[in-house]
């Protein structure tokens, strides 16, 4: 009954997953709700790109 708390979004499988879905290791979470787990690798990918971007203005070269 209280393995079924908190959503995950599994990356093996690329879906979200509620409570034990997966062994753990590949899944990022938990979350509070299924639409933030959803979320989550669309917030990883923002972080991403905006680490990218933050990286080439500290270099400074956008140009290759
Ligand atoms: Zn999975």
């Amino acid at each position: 009954m209280s393995d079924t708390s908190g959503w995950y979004y599994c990356l093996t499988h690329q879906t979200v997953e509620k409570g034990k879905g997966c062994k753990g290791g590949d899944r990022m979470g938990p979350y509070p709700d299924e639409a933030t787990a959803a979320r989550a690798l669309e917030i990883a990918r923002e972080r991403t790109k905006a680490a990218d971007e933050a990286d080439k203005k500290f270099r400074g070269d956008d140009e290759d």
